[in-house]
């Protein structure tokens, strides 16, 4: 039998296992590398992990005798059906108390099974979150861990030690139960989506409406990530905008604008309408990902349908000005949506959610990573049974300031026929929550009149009534 030697084994040689077991070498720990094409572990020996002190296994077996107790280890495989197998293949091999952690991009009603059927065999189950790609995982990552709340005291120092930090602040700490390390990294993903809609749709109104070239628009979003919207989306946007193929051509006007998607935009959506949380921005993102694709049918469209032709004539400055705040106020949007939404699933899934600490989480090493998190941290650690983000002093006022800018930028996005999905629906939902009534009394009324329904009176609430509104 082998020594035990590791302190945690990661089966998964891909990239994203390969960087994982590599920052984890780098902060002192004795990683076992294991895959299921077992060649991979020799290769990766020889070549990447070379002069460390990174062991490997040829079987789940010897992986597992490797292993310091309690016995931890961690998966980065393809999500679904690999993760179920190399489960079953773990079970056998382990005793109470060990971990087994998943870091891939497993949906979270798959992790809430998974612990639920370890936790009965007295194992332990994290289902981890990580973001931030390759670089990430090698340098620093975003790890958003729950599961078995056991676990985390056997897991923590490896997780933060791997973590981006913010100042000495890692990136990582407890989200919650089961499945709620897999649920806060798919509201992320779908945040992610936001974000980028909303800087294309900025974009999109400074190329058409304002006539800029791309090198103009660079110099934009970087004066833009010099302020609050400082962040690695508008980082990445300033260098791209600039790009110059090798024939000096920008690489972006050649791109087809058609967008792929993963899904993990879909499923934030799809909760959202599972759990009824108006979630409108991110669910525009998704669709605005789906029109774009319909590539074919908008080339024909383009050539039948019309409309206005746009053009500009006020002050250019203060325009780009009230874009920025446009934005900066659709993004408060966003997050405040995503934040409703997490409220809304800890509620159903009994988890007890740190949303300060959420923030921090996205605070660095991810992609939607920025300035605006810290805003965020900072509202939720002063009061973190706030309901709304847009209850904060902070977003109240920022939302107040950026109002009149934001409402400028939907209007002549609409006369000039620019479509704002986001920007659009941001300021919808901001006007819908600001008021008191909305005319969701004629809804009642039109469902009591054709299906008696039955609707509530104001002076009466509680008590549901039926009017026969045609006297037959
Ligand atoms: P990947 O391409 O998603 O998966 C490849 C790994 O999964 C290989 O080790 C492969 O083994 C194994 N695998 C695939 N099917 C299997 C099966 N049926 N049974 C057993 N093993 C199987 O790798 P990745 O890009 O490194 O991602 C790993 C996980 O992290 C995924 O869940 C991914 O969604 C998530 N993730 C990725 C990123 C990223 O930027 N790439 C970022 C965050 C999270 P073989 O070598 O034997 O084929």
């Amino acid at each position: 039998m082998s020594e035990p030697v590791a302190d945690i084994a990661l089966i998964g040689l891909a990239v994203m296992g390969q960087n994982i077991i590599l920052n984890m070498n780098d902060h002192g720990f004795v990683v076992c590398a294991f895959n299921r094409t077992v060649e991979k572990v020799d290769r990766f020996l020889e070549n990447e992990a070379k002069g460390t002190k990174i062991v490997g296994a040829h079987s789940v077996k010897e992986m597992v005798d490797k292993l310091k107790k309690p016995r931890r280890v961690m998966m980065l495989v393809k999500a679904g059906k690999a993760v179920d197998a190399f489960i079953e293949q773990l079970i056998p091999h382990l005793e109470a108390g060990s971990i087994i952690i998943d870091g891939g991009n497993s949906e979270y009603v798959d992790s809430i099974r998974r612990c639920k059927e370890l936790e009965a065999k007295k194992l332990l189950f994290v289902g981890s979150g990580v973001s931030g790609g390759e670089d990430g995982a090698r340098y620093g990552a975003s790890l958003m861990p729950g599961g078995s709340p056991d676990a985390w005291p056997h897991v923590k120092n490896i997780f933060q030690s791997i973590a981006a930090k913010v100042g000495k602040e890692p990136c990582c700490d407890w989200v919650g139960e089961n499945g709620a390390g897999h649920y806060v990294k798919m509201v992320h993903n779908g945040i992610e989506y936001g974000d980028m809609q909303l800087i294309c749709e900025t974009y999109h109104i400074m190329k058409l409406v304002l006539g800029m070239n791309n090198d103009e628009i660079s110099e934009v979003f970087a004066e833009w990530n010099k302020g609050e919207l400082d962040s690695f989306l508008i980082e990445i946007t300033r260098d791209i905008m600039k790009f110059r193929d090798t024939d000096n051509v920008h690489l972006l006007d050649k791109i087809r604008d058609a967008a792929g998607q993963k899904g993990t935009g879909k499923w934030t959506a799809i909760s959202a309408l599972e759990f009824g949380m108006p979630l409108t921005l991110i669910g525009e993102s998704v669709f605005a990902r789906c029109l774009s694709s319909l590539k074919d049918e908008r080339v024909i469209a383009s050539k039948q349908l019309s409309g206005p032709t746009p053009s500009f004539t006020g002050d250019r400055k203060q325009f780009l000005e009230d874009l920025k705040q446009a934005l900066y106020a659709s993004k408060i949007i966003s997050y405040a949506q995503g934040f409703m939404l997490m409220r809304e699933a800890a509620k159903q899934f009994n988890w007890n959610l740190n949303y300060g600490g959420i923030a921090l989480m996205w605070r660095g090493g991810c992609i939607i990573r920025s300035v605006f998190l810290g805003k965020i941290q900072e509202a939720f650690d002063k009061n973190p049974h706030l309901t709304n983000l847009l209850l904060d002093d902070f977003f109240k006022n920022a939302i107040q300031n950026a109002q009149a800018g934001w409402r400028k930028v939907v209007a002549t996005a609409v006369t000039n026929g620019v479509p704002t999905p986001c920007l659009s629906t941001a300021l919808s939902f901001f006007d819908g929550y600001r008021m008191e009534k909305v005319p969701a009394n004629l809804i009642q009324a039109q469902r009591d009149y054709f299906g008696a329904h039955t609707y509530e009176l104001l002076s009466d609430p509680g008590k549901f009534h039926h009017t026969n509104w045609t006297g037959h």
